[in-house]
């Protein structure tokens, strides 16, 4: 075969996700690299990701739009915690004003990426999703912005007899428009996040929803609008009014996440006493609304304006914490023998957590084992060379840290380029440095798939603090070459 033959398209960045993080990533590679030419890759036929993925009634953000949103590019919606469909308008017009949208390879699956030291590039094999051909090219360098869940399918867990219920059963992951709710009666499985979703929408139109859980989880509410926010923006040029608010959201998420890693009990009775406010007098909040772990050893479920308690106490909604044993025909049965009656099953159970998109990497002729290698400033991996993920903050808003994350990305790039290296890896060359799980959550999704993750290290720079004041220094103030971060011409 002739070179001409073989000769393979070219990009100086391949961006694989088309999803919040990967069309902040191609603003940031169009407009702080310049001279850079980049695609994305994106395995659906849609913008959005996440935003566009699940569907579900009442699906919405749990943390502020202020700092979910790019800061390149304010959020000027009026709700501080949105529905969906505003945020995924939102990333789409993003891509479109910007001519992002015209960069994006749908349909094509990223699979593999193949590291060659000689020729200082990415070989990447992504497969088409709809006709199933194989495609090749080369990229200098590779940013991971697919998320960090399985697409295809929702964590299931086996329940007993689940096949003999005569009711339909619904995984939030796989809702479609057509699951019908209306005067029906309603189990959602869960304690999560989408649970608490979930249950006041769903409870709008069935004729009843009980929210079935193992264990409690922390419910705190919020107000749905910022009135800081909105009164700002009357008096103030929206860029400040939006950069203004932005460090308030930030410096709040901090404080609070610091107060309950620090004072537990504290954060502990705040939130019980907003539970105590928001519920009838005489509610059994020891059973339904006191988890057995601290605040934040797991995510805060954040409902807005207390839909959640609002149901609960319209007795539209209800709550019972006790064990499954099996489905029956009518609905499940519970370990304290009784048995809850259903047409509707929603199984709130939650996500498959996936490292880089499932895809497998070799360096020069290699293949990388992902537990081994470890996260340095929990945006490169140790050993692995020209590579970058975008992974948001698990105690804060996913924008805040992919934002620093593009920003350094570019500053890399741009180092790269004044002073002819080709290539740049982090090494570690410090026997001290102890491994560590990459998240140090307690929640079920986490553990069951931590193992397959990269570690991160127990001291800067491979340490992931989940601080963003750390980070801006870390990520944006910080020396590029600081002896870890190894370059070649
Ligand atoms: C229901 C729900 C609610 C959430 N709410 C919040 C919230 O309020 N605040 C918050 O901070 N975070 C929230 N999150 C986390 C959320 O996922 C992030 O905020 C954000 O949307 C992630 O964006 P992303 O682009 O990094 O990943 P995703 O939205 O997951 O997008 C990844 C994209 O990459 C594509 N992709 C993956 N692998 C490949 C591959 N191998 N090849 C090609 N393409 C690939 C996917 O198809 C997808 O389009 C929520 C998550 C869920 C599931």
């Amino acid at each position: 075969m002739g070179y001409a033959a073989v000769r393979l398209e070219h990009f100086d960045v391949l961006i694989v996700g088309a999803g919040l993080s990967g069309i902040g990533a191609g603003w940031y590679i169009q407009t702080r690299c310049p001279w850079a030419s980049y695609a994305i890759f994106e395995a659906r036929d849609a913008i959005g990701g996440t935003w566009d993925l699940f569907r579900y009634p009442g699906i919405r953000s749990d943390s502020d739009m202020f700092t979910l949103g790019y800061s390149f590019r304010p959020w000027l919606g009026t709700q501080a915690m949105a529905d969906g469909d505003a945020i995924l308008a939102y990333i789409r017009e993003t891509a479109a004003e910007y001519g992002i949208d015209r960069t994006i390879r749908f349909r094509h699956e990223v699979t593999r990426a193949e590291w060659s030291s000689a020729d200082a590039r990415w070989t990447v094999k992504a497969t088409r999703t709809d006709t199933g051909e194989t495609v090749r090219m080369t990229a200098a360098f590779v940013f991971m912005c697919s998320g960090y869940y399985r697409y295809d399918e929702g964590y299931k867990p086996h329940f007993e007899d689940s096949e003999r219920f005569a009711g339909q059963i619904v995984h939030p992951q796989d809702w479609t428009d057509d699951v019908d709710y209306a005067d029906r009666r309603v189990v959602v499985i869960g304690s999560g996040a989408t649970a608490v979703t979930l249950v006041p929408a769903l409870a709008q139109r069935a004729r009843h929803v009980t929210m079935l859980q193992r264990s409690p989880s922390y419910v705190l509410s919020l107000p749905a609008q910022d009135g800081i926010a909105n009164a700002l923006r009357r008096v103030l040029p929206t860029n400040l009014a939006c950069s203004l608010v932005r460090w308030k959201n930030v410096l709040l998420t901090m404080a609070s996440f610091q107060l309950s890693r620090r004072r537990p009990q504290l954060m502990k009775a705040v939130i019980r006493k907003g539970v105590e406010r928001a519920l009838p007098a005489g509610y059994d909040i020891d059973t339904h609304f006191k988890p057995r772990y601290n605040p934040w050893d797991q995510r805060m479920c954040l409902v807005p304006n207390g839909d959640l308690f609002a149901a609960i106490s319209d007795g539209r909604a209800s709550v019972v914490t006790d064990q499954i044993e099996r489905f029956t025909e009518r609905g499940i049965r519970l370990a304290s023998g009784t048995e809850l009656g259903a047409d509707l099953i929603v199984t709130a159970t939650g996500l498959n957590l996936l490292a880089l998109g499932g895809l497998e990497i070799a360096v020069d002729g290699g293949d990388v084992d992902l537990p081994e290698t470890m996260s340095y400033k929990g945006m490169m991996l140790g050993g692995v060379p020209n590579f970058a993920l975008a992974l948001g903050y698990t105690n804060a808003s996913w924008t805040l840290k992919c934002d620093l994350t593009c920003d350094y990305v570019c500053r890399l790039l741009n180092h790269m380029s004044a002073h002819r290296y080709t290539a740049c890896m982090p090494v570690n060359r410090d026997p001290s440095i102890a491994r560590e799980p990459f998240i140090d959550f307690s929640s079920g999704y986490v553990l069951r798939a931590i193992d397959a993750f990269p570690k991160q290290g127990s001291r800067a720079p491979w340490r992931l603090y989940q601080n963003y004041a750390l980070d801006i220094l870390a990520l944006r103030f910080r020396a590029l070459e600081d002896g870890v971060l190894e370059f070649a011409a």
